[in-house]
């Protein structure tokens, strides 16, 4: 394959069409976000199961974190390192870090994303 299609295939495997969470990096969802870094972005879940429940996800599209960490592992890092210091600012210390993965295990966004949750929120509320 000449390298500009490489190229291009690359790009298109970047995002996914109908990606609820690529609409969301792309900004076609209006989302607040809580962080941000090169590769990866953080926002509150829609539906809070616990009293802090926040999303962190990777800014390209990979469909769950078995597939993050096998093409991507520098950037599956960042998105720990990202969930790591929100669950220090938002919790007061005690915390899961849960990545569904596959249907069965009730992955319903098949865009990696990793869960914090904590009945601790670092304001004591
Ligand atoms: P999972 O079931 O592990 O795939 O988690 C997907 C999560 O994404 C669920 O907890 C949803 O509540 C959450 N979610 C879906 N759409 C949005 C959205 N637009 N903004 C924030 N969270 C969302
Ligand atoms: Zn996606």
């Amino acid at each position: 394959m000449e390298l500009a299609s490489l190229a291009k295939t690359r790009l298109m495997n970047m995002t996914e069409t109908g990606c609820i969470f690529c609409k969301i990096v792309s900004r076609e969802i209006n989302t607040e976000f809580i962080a941000e870094t090169n590769n990866t972005l953080a926002f509150w879940d829609i539906t809070p199961l616990a009293k802090v429940h926040l999303l962190v996800i990777p800014k390209q599209h990979h469909r769950d974190v078995a597939e993050l960490s096998e093409n991507a592992p520098q950037i599956l890092s960042e998105v720990l390192t990202t969930a790591t210091d929100l669950a220090k600012k938002y919790t007061a210390g005690s915390f899961k870090l849960q990545f569904n993965t596959g249907a069965e295990a009730g992955q319903t966004v098949f865009h990696a994303h990793a869960h914090v949750l904590s009945e601790t929120a670092k304001d004591g509320s």
